[in-house]
């Protein structure tokens, strides 16, 4: 039987990502037929070509109130069997609208999708990163997905149908609009990520991770202290259940605890952790550990690393 899935991204990208949770699903032996719907901030046609049978286009600046109204309206005709968006804050909040209008479970950060028969059955964490929760439905049920989870479609030669839609009138008025601060970094799409915790003593001192980031060619990110409470780097930049999740190859934690609220943020293929305290529990989740003072041993590894790299 084939069953109809909605997917939602605020940005066609966002779409295209979501999108492979219903791809792993076909992997599975699933059979569907794919609406997908985003905002037209972004290259739509290119989105238009990732196994969509139709794609709806919202126009204009549109507020999450508006989105969801569009969404339900698409739920109500299609009843999809699952509704699919980004786990991003926006994803987040959009998809809680929706769910709740039409009484639909919600499933967050799903990270893993299976068959049996009519059931579709979720993996996701819970407990902050300490459990893995199970969930079974047999009904509708919305769900969203980390950036990056699941390998989406390949891009092909079918082109779904593009209908654009205005969206209804806001219940909200935006009363000012103003762009937060963002830093050059798109931490949540870099191979290589330096985190940087508590153990640095000023502000100044992330110069150290910032050499080594260079060297190694990775982005800087932080554990939440560092951005929310002393400010020394930007909010996008944070890391953890609360702010970005981050699948990079190699993850350099350095001065970092790893509490769960951070480390369950972290899917990296390595981790290599510098931290002077050898009971600290980012340990448990390392490759690599190093028991140092970050003050002793970065200057001399940054030496070491870039006497290499000149040879
Ligand atoms: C609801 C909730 C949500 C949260 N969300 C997040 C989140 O999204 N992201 C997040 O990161 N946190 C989050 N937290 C906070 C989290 O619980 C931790 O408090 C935080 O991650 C700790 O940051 P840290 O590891 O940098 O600091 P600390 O826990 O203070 O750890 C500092 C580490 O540095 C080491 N160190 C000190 N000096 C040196 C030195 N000279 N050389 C080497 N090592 C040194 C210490 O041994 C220690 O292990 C959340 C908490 C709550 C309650």
């Amino acid at each position: 039987m084939v069953e109809t899935v909605i997917v939602f991204g605020e940005r066609p990208s966002l779409l295209v990502d979501a999108s492979g949770l219903v791809a792993e699903l076909l992997r599975n032996g699933f059979s569907t037929s794919m609406i997908g719907i985003t905002v037209s901030n972004g290259d739509v046609n290119e989105a238009a070509r990732y196994g969509f049978d139709k794609l709806y286009v919202i126009e204009g600046a549109v507020l999450p109130d508006q989105v969801s109204e569009v969404i339900s309206k698409i739920f109500n005709e299609v009843k999809p069997r699952l509704l699919i968006g980004s786990a991003t804050k926006t994803g987040n909040d959009i998809l809680a609208r929706v769910s709740a209008k039409h009484n639909l479970p919600m499933l967050t950060e799903v990270l893993s999708v299976s068959l049996d028969g009519n059931n579709i059955i979720f993996e996701r964490n819970i407990l902050g990163g300490r459990a893995i929760s199970r969930e079974v439905t047999s009904k509708h049920a919305a769900v969203t997905v980390p950036i990056k989870k699941f390998k989406p479609f390949e891009i092909s030669q079918k082109i779904a149908a593009i209908e654009k839609v205005s969206p209804p009138v806001s219940n909200v008025r935006l009363v000012s609009f103003e762009e937060k601060k963002k830093s050059e970094v798109n931490i949540e799409a870099a191979d290589t990520v330096v985190g940087v915790g508590r153990g640095f003593k000023s502000k100044d001192d992330l110069k150290l991770a910032f050499d080594l980031a260079s060297i190694i060619d990775a982005q800087v990110g932080c554990s939440r202290p560092i951005a929310a409470d002393l400010k020394w780097l930007p909010e996008d930049v944070w890391i953890g259940i609360s702010s970005k999740k981050i699948r990079p190859k190699l993850y350099v934690a350095i001065g970092i605890s790893g509490a769960p609220q951070h480390i369950s943020a972290v899917d990296a293929k390595v981790i290599v952790s510098i931290n002077k305290d050898k009971n600290a529990p980012i340990f448990k989740y390392s490759d690599y550990s190093v028991i140092a003072d970050l003050y002793q041993f970065l200057p001399v590894f940054i030496k070491k690393l870039k006497e290499k790299t000149i040879k």
